[in-house]
């Protein structure tokens, strides 16, 4: 089976705005004059690369919606990325993973899920989620009915809330984790130093989670940028 790959090119550069004159291409990755070069992200996995296009020729028939409509095809699919990218569900599995180790980890001779801070964080979380959760229920439905398969503008409120939830509910389990959520792929400098023994993988796992998160609040459209369609797309400022 074929790799594709989506494209976004400029077929009229003299179009009024920026965001016109733009077509959407999908692209089978055989096609010649495509290099591929891995970049290794700062949690140590392979997955973005940087792609050149040298003269490469696409068929029209892979042309997807109208010649120069494409930024309507990508607004469409960015819409349903950002409503995905919350991913509550992770930042509830965090919240959890964060409770059950923190009945493990002492803090001053008790288990950390006796401290009182720690209790109050846990519950800012949850009911943040629940929040989320229950906006994010309305937005889904308020699209199926009213907006005729449009993007909702509100799905931006859902990535810059998620991603915010899902960066700091990964930052309490490293907190939880301490010393042990020393990132195992420090395996070398350890073996140099007096520093603790490698964590278990639930800490270790979190810290790399951790890590490839910061791009959350980038990739998608920037929260900076989600703002502002906020701002205008829904608050009509
Ligand atoms: C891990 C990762 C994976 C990605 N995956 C994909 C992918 O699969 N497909 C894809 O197409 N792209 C992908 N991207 C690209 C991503 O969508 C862009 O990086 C992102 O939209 C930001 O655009 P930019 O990098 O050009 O930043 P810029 O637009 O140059 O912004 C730079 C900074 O300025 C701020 N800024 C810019 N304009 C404004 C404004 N008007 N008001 C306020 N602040 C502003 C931004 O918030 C940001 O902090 C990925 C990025 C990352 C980090």
């Amino acid at each position: 089976m074929a790799d594709w790959c989506f494209l976004l090119v400029r077929t009229d550069p003299n179009a009024p705005k920026r965001q016109m004159g733009i077509t959407f291409l999908l692209v089978d990755m055989k096609t010649p004059g495509i290099t591929v070069r891995p970049i290794i992200s700062i949690d140590g996995t392979h997955h973005l690369n940087e792609v050149f296009f040298d003269d490469v020729k696409v068929p029209v028939n892979m042309r997807v919606g109208e010649e120069n409509k494409g930024w309507d095809v990508a607004k469409f699919l960015l819409g349903n990325e950002r409503t995905g990218i919350a991913r509550l569900g992770r930042s509830k599995e965090r919240v959890e993973t964060a409770k059950e180790k923190a009945r493990e980890v002492m803090q001053n001779g008790r288990p950390l899920i006796e401290d009182a801070e720690f209790r109050r964080r846990v519950a800012q979380f949850e009911v943040d989620i629940k929040g989320l959760e229950i906006t994010q229920l309305r937005v889904v439905s308020a699209h199926d009915k009213a907006r005729d398969g449009k993007p909702d503008p509100l799905s931006s409120v859902l990535k810059i809330k998620g991603t915010e939830l899902l960066q700091s509910t990964t930052e309490m389990v490293m907190d939880v984790g301490g010393p042990l959520s020393m990132p195992d792929w420090a395996a070398e400098l350890q073996a140099l130093s007096n520093e603790p023994e490698l964590g278990p993988a639930w800490a270790t796992e979190t810290t790399r989670n951790y890590l490839m998160l910061r791009a959350a609040s980038i990739y998608g459209g920037t929260n900076e940028i989600m703002k502002n369609i906020v701002s205008k797309a829904v608050l009509g400022l």
